[in-house]
């Protein structure tokens, strides 16, 4: 089992109306404090991880690219100096494409930053402004560009599915991006999710989202083009050319640990043999003074039964492209959840139907099972309870 860390930095520019993530947008921050209060917490984390080095790192947010250098330097030392780095560590950072956070990018790559992930969203400046994002088309490639001059890998997102796209408007933006990029993208299709500004206003018919076929054709559009560039999409939402995948998010695909320190930071983490999970507070004044008090701003700390630990591994690396090495389900605590996972009706039926492909040694979704993904594993986790029901790409 590897070892990764996450860190959350909660704070943007402004908040996008389509967002549901732990960021908040704040006129001032003690960045000292908050400095001091991340370190703290990676010194408590370290109790219960010694001896283990470190395989990825990933700055989320937020907008972490909004935190000064030093601070982003500190902790890389701090984790130096406690856990120490796998050999080729990645060491990722979201970054959104304003100027200010493009100056940047030459000193986060001096002091180890050594892969970045743009918040690009469009490609389209109508689209930004109707994503309600702060940088415009201009500053958008600037940023792609400078990026590229400072790290080797890069990567972006774009959200598509947005309302009234065509196939042939999708596909012309995304040609542009596959041009534009480095041998990675995370291109995501809008999704609206309660309580953000979108939800209102989608509930308001103000705008409508493409129907389900056309999602799907989106998604497939979207497949076969990034294959013309030799992109492969290794998962749901990500494609790469080989050797350029995410090794981090890799490791949550592939149900490795991971230390999550932050606001709201979720993390994985075996402790004497036990799979656990962990959960910081998701609000930033609470979180500082957990952490504070006693070094954690622990909001849950909890044992992972088997039965939850088996349908993670199913929710997580369905969504590869690969699949699952099955063999991990021979392990005692698994098996009988996999004998009797592998001979319900819901997985007869979801084979049968080539939506998830058993061979000796993986268990994967088709492309079919990875655009429908969601309703495949509410259907064969809660089968008695469900019918097969094929929505929405994931
Ligand atoms: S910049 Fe990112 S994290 Fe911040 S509000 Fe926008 S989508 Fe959310």
């Amino acid at each position: 089992v590897t070892l990764s860390l996450y860190i959350h930095y909660p704070f943007c520019l402004s908040k996008c109306p389509y967002c549901d993530f732990n960021s908040h947008v704040s006129e001032v921050v003690d960045h000292d404090l908050w400095t001091k209060s991340t370190l703290k917490e990676l010194e408590h984390f370290y109790e219960f991880t010694a001896g283990q080095t470190i395989h990825s790192i990933f700055f989320g947010g937020g907008t972490p690219s909004l935190m000064p250098v030093s601070m982003v330097e500190q902790i890389l030392q701090k984790t130096n100096d406690l856990w120490g780095f796998e050999e080729n560590c990645e060491v990722t950072l979201e970054a959104n494409p304003t100027s200010v956070e493009a100056q940047k990018f030459s000193d986060l790559s001096r002091i180890g930053v050594n892969r970045l992930s743009l918040g690009i969203q469009s490609l389209d400046q109508k689209q930004l402004e109707f994503l309600g994002r702060t940088h415009d088309t201009i500053q958008a490639r600037q940023a792609i560009e400078t990026a590229q001059k400072y790290f080797r890998r890069m990567s972006f997102d774009l959200i598509y599915a947005r309302p009234n796209q065509t196939v042939g408007a999708w596909k012309a933006e995304l040609d542009l991006a596959l041009q534009l990029s480095a041998g990675h993208l995370s291109l995501y299709q809008l999704t609206i999710e309660k309580g953000t500004p979108f939800f209102t206003r989608h509930a308001r018919h103000e705008f409508h989202l493409p129907n389900d076929d056309l999602a799907s054709d989106l998604y497939d559009a979207t497949t076969e083009l990034c294959a013309t560039y030799g992109l492969y999409n290794y998962e749901v939402s990500n494609y790469a050319r080989v050797g350029e995948e995410s090794r981090h998010n890799l490791c949550y695909w592939n149900y490795q640990d991971y230390i999550g320190c932050g606001p709201g930071a979720h993390g994985r983490l075996t402790i004497k043999g036990q799979k656990t999970a962990t959960r910081m507070h998701r609000a930033p004044e609470i979180w500082l003074q957990r952490v504070a008090e006693q070094g954690l701003g622990t909001a849950e700390w909890q044992a992972i039964s088997a039965q939850q630990e088996f349908e993670e591994r199913l929710m997580m690396g369905l969504r590869l492209k690969t699949g699952i090495d099955v063999s991990v389900f021979q392990h005692p605590s698994l098996s009988d959840h996999w004998q009797k996972c592998l001979n319900s009706g819901a997985m007869k039926t979801l084979r049968a139907e080539n939506i998830l492909i058993l061979t000796e040694d993986r268990l994967f979704a088709s492309q079919a099972g990875r655009k429908t993904l969601d309703s495949v594993l509410n259907y064969l986790l809660n089968s008695d309870r469900h019918s097969l029901r094929v929505a929405s790409p994931a």
